[in-house]
């Protein structure tokens, strides 16, 4: 777990509000939900991978209980609890921190950020493709621009593996190894059933398919899957969300039929987002059409959770809006302090981002400070401004200077008012 520094924060703020932009854009509303969860919650359906790693200890009251490891589980318990008379389709954001006791190494930290995006109440692949449009959004609207979505179908080898009459547990241990390509221990599980071998054959060939020409990917799926219709129709169903978020104009995609996520609750399309020069992924998500049945209420859903620290590794700095201050007020005589109380609480109102210089210092240490925090303004109170009622606003940048009255100061700086730079973002 990490202190995050303040240029580190800005970016993270950054990816913060560029989630919450796109909640707005496409009508999520944002929730929180508890950071310390029961057990069980977890329990149920998060995978093997996530369970081990969880932060859990039993409370003063006796109760098993976890760190969230992830945010989903809580969503669907929130939604199932708290929503179940909402209208359809249900749409929830959130932003939060979930905590993994990972190897700590580049890009895997052991409290991290998740942003998330998750719709309930529909089985349309309209909305599998809109979370495939808001992953690919959020990638431009960060400036990040060489990436790719890999995405698969849990539904397309669920289906397989059901058709030789391997049962649902037995699916969400074999597809959690073959997501850690621990494929040895998935096919020995495999092997052990009357139809395993035939299970393993259609389970290799599907892990051939990787293509990033959609058409070619489906052709050789057709192939393969062809004895076993119910796998025939989620292909279909994975071909129609590519084809709609193409139309959205949803960034390239490399489908990878033999491809299954460590979570033990989706039951169709899955997709992770990469960017060329990291080897991590930075978003993943799909749908889960069972999970909330578990918890009470039988509603469909699927989303993303785009995790916020990556994404802050893939960015450019220069795409970072840093909070600089406008003004700095240098009082340099004790007689002084009155106008700089007066002018800084005036810019403050306006929403000037504004510091007061307390420590009545050389005025060339207090420049020098002033640049290193990128200030565009210092307003000088010297002796004669005192006397004068007035400041001395130097501008930073074109290094000008001009004396100014109190109120004609504030005029010059209210364009940057931190409202208005808002309607910009
Ligand atoms: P998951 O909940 O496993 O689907 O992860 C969703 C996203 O969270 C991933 O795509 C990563 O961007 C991010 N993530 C997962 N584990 C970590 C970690 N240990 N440190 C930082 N980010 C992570």
């Amino acid at each position: 777990m990490r202190n995050l520094l303040p240029d580190e924060k800005a970016k993270l703020n950054r990816i913060e509000s560029e989630i919450r932009r796109l909640f707005k854009i496409y009508g999520f509303q944002e929730v929180e939900t508890p950071t310390v969860e029961p057990l069980e919650l977890f329990e149920l359906k998060s995978g093997e991978e996530i369970r081990h790693r969880m932060y859990r200890f039993t409370d003063l009251g006796g109760r098993e209980v976890v760190l969230r490891p992830e945010v989903t589980a809580s969503i669907v318990k929130l939604v199932v609890q708290e929503l179940r008379s909402a209208p359809l389709p249900i749409k929830i954001g959130y932003v939060l921190n979930v905590f993994r006791y990972d190897e700590p190494q580049y890009g895997r930290y052991r409290e991290f950020k998740q942003g998330g995006f998750e719709i309930f109440g529909t089985k349309s692949p309209l909305a599998d493709a809109e979370i495939l449009e808001i992953s690919s959004r959020l990638m431009e609207g960060l400036g990040i621009k060489n990436y790719y979505i890999k995405i698969g179908h849990e539904g397309i080898l669920r289906a397989a593996l059901t058709n030789f009459s391997i049962d649902e547990n037995v699916q969400d241990r074999v597809l959690g190894l073959i997501d850690k390509e621990r494929l040895g221990e998935a096919f020995e599980i495999l092997s052990s059933f009357r139809k395993g071998e035939e299970a393993i054959s259609i389970i290799r060939s599907l892990r051939e398919i990787k293509s990033k020409d959609p058409d070619e990917a489906f052709r050789k799926a057709g192939g393969v899957l062809k004895e076993i219709p119910e796998a025939i129709e989620q292909l279909e169903n994975l071909k129609e969300i590519i084809e709609l978020a193409k139309a959205s104009k949803v960034g390239e995609f490399l489908v990878d039929m033999g491809f299954a996520r460590g979570l033990d609750y989706y039951t169709g399309m899955i997709f992770e987002v990469y960017v060329e020069n990291l080897k991590i992924a930075v978003n993943g998500g799909g749908r889960y059409d069972k999970l909330a049945g578990l918890l009470g209420w039988d509603v469909p859903a699927v989303g993303c959770a785009p995790g916020i620290d990556r994404l802050s590794l893939a960015m450019d700095e220069k795409t970072v809006i840093r909070d600089d201050l406008v003004c700095m007020i240098v009082s340099m005589v004790k007689e002084g302090d009155i106008i700089a109380a007066k002018l800084a609480s005036m810019l403050r109102a306006k929403g000037v981002p504004t510091f007061v210089d307390y420590t009545r210092r050389d005025v060339s240490k207090a420049l020098s400070y002033a640049s290193k925090r990128n200030v565009k303004y210092v307003a000088l109170i010297g002796g004669r401004e005192t006397e004068a009622g007035t400041v001395t606003l130097k501008n930073m940048e074109t290094k000008s200077q001009e004396e100014l009255r109190v109120e004609q100061a504030v005029e010059k700086l209210s364009p940057y008012s931190l409202q208005r730079l808002d309607t910009h973002i």
